[in-house]
C-alpha cells in the first residue's frame, strides 16, 4: 500500500556491448521483475557525453570517460518499478568491480571502475535528467501492463 513506482535511466557501457553482453545484462533487470519502458542502442554524441557526465567535468577521469562513452554503441533503457533507483543500483554494485559483490553486474562482468559495464542514475532527480538526455517522452512505452498486472485484472474479471 503506498508504493509509487520509480524510473531510472540504466546504460550498458560500449565494452560490455561489444563483449555481448547485452541480453545477460537485461535479464538481471528483467529477472527482478522491474519493467522496461524504453530501450534503443545508439552512439553517444559527444554533447549527449557531456550532458550525461555534466558532474566529473574537470575530474582526473572525466576525458577518458567521454572517449570512452563514445568508443561503440551503448545500449540505453528507462526501467520503472518500486525503488528502482536504488534496486538497480544494487544489482549493478559498486563503482569499482574490484569492491563490488560477487553476483552484482560489476563484480560479475567487469575489471576495472574504467571499464565497469553498466551505469544506472542515482537518486530521482538524475534520473529524470538522464532519460531526457537520451529519449523523448513518445519513445517511452508507458501504457502495457506486464505479466503480474495482467493475471490480476483476468482474475478480477472471473
Ligand atoms: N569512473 C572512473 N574512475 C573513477 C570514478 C569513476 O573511471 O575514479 C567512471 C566509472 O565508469 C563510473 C563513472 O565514471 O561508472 C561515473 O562515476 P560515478 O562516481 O558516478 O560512479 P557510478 O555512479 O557509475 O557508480
Ligand atoms: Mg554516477
Amino acid at each position: 500500500m503506498g508504493h509509487t513506482e520509480e524510473r531510472t535511466f540504466i546504460a550498458i557501457k560500449p565494452d560490455a556491448v561489444i563483449r555481448g553482453l547485452t541480453s545477460t545484462i537485461i535479464k538481471r533487470f528483467e529477472d527482478k521483475g522491474y519493467k522496461i519502458i524504453g530501450l534503443k542502442m545508439l552512439m553517444v554524441s559527444k554533447e549527449q557525453a557531456a550532458q550525461h557526465y555534466a558532474e566529473h567535468f574537470g575530474k582526473p577521469f572525466y576525458d577518458r570517460l567521454i572517449k570512452y562513452i563514445q568508443s561503440g554503441p551503448i545500449v540505453a533503457m528507462v526501467l520503472q518499478g518500486y525503488n528502482v533507483i536504488k534496486g538497480a543500483r544494487q544489482l549493478m554494485g559498486a563503482t569499482d568491480p574490484a569492491e563490488a559483490q560477487v553476483g552484482t553486474i560489476r563484480a560479475d562482468f567487469a575489471q576495472l571502475k574504467e571499464y565497469n559495464s553498466v551505469h544506472g542514475s542515482d537518486c530521482p532527480e538524475s534520473a529524470a535528467r538522464e532519460i531526457a538526455i537520451y529519449f523523448k517522452p513518445e519513445e517511452l512505452c508507458t501504457n502495457w501492463k506486464n505479466m503480474t498486472e495482467l493475471v490480476t485484472e483476468k482474475e478480477d474479471l472471473e
